[in-house]
């Protein structure tokens, strides 16, 4: 007489855009993760029915365990970096650099607000009331170097949203001096409105770190502190390492 084994399924569920997304981890797990702490394959799957995906997992090798899934507020899912805040009176400055935190609300898709102030506003409508055609209608004063903000309408005709360029949190200045001239002269030879967006958001995570080590002018940017940047910015993909480090050396 063979033993009664109980067949436990262990299905994850996970909330998508295009509805409920299930994963049996008996069947379709193939040993594709490493444990982060001992790296070994030895990952295993069990219900766990207080996270939200409903499975969790342990490490046979070290007993590291995890849920499968982390709650992520709306406004990191649904962020849209290329979005400013409409509204005058918010002078917060977003993760990028960019005028406000612009996330996506509703179901539609249509309607957005600013994690700071609070205003909700639909891009890009044509509407007379909209901020949109608001904003469009401010003037366009001229361009001063100087200035921490830099309309991006006084170097291009037709940009998408994101009309600003924002040097306010790029410290200390001597780095916000030369960062100016290097984006200045992109600006110069024709470099697209998004390239320089990312230039510059790159330029402001390594500026956090020549703030952290405290560097007092340009020829004191050593092997050691490139290195850093490229250690600081190793879990993301290897494209956009490549991005940031080629930048980096067109910069010095
Ligand atoms: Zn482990
Ligand atoms: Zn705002």
């Amino acid at each position: 007489m063979g033993k009664i084994k109980r067949q436990y399924r262990v299905i994850s569920v996970h909330q998508t855009f295009n509805g409920q997304l299930k994963v049996n981890w008996k069947r379709e797990y193939k040993k594709e993760f490493l444990c982060p702490q001992c790296n070994e394959p030895r990952i295993k799957f069990h219900i766990h029915q207080k996270t939200l995906c409903r499975v969790s997992w342990c490490c046979a090798s070290c007993q590291l365990t995890g849920s499968l899934t982390q709650r992520v507020p709306a406004y990191i899912f649904r962020y849209r970096s290329d979005l400013e805040c409409p509204n005058p009176n918010c002078q917060e400055i977003g993760n990028d650099g960019q005028k406000g935190w612009i996330y996506q609300i509703g179901k539609k898709g249509k309607l957005f607000t600013c994690r700071f102030c609070g205003v909700g506003f639909i891009p890009n409508s044509s509407h007379p009331s909209s901020w949109h055609s608001r904003q469009n209608q401010q003037k366009l004063s001229a361009f001063k170097f100087d200035e921490d903000t830099w309309d991006l309408r006084h170097f291009y005709e037709n940009t998408t949203n994101r009309k600003r360029l924002n040097f306010h949190d790029i410290k200390p200045d001597w780095y916000k001096f030369q960062v100016k001239k290097y984006i200045q002269f992109q600006i110069n030879s024709q470099s697209s409105a998004e390239s320089i967006l990312h230039f510059l958001s790159y330029f402001r995570q390594f500026g956090a770190i020549i703030q952290q080590k405290s560097i007092g002018s340009i020829t004191k940017i050593n092997r050691e502190v490139i290195l850093q940047f490229i250690d600081s910015i190793r879990t993301q993909a290897s494209t956009t390492i490549y991005k940031k480090v080629h930048a980096l050396k067109q910069f010095f």
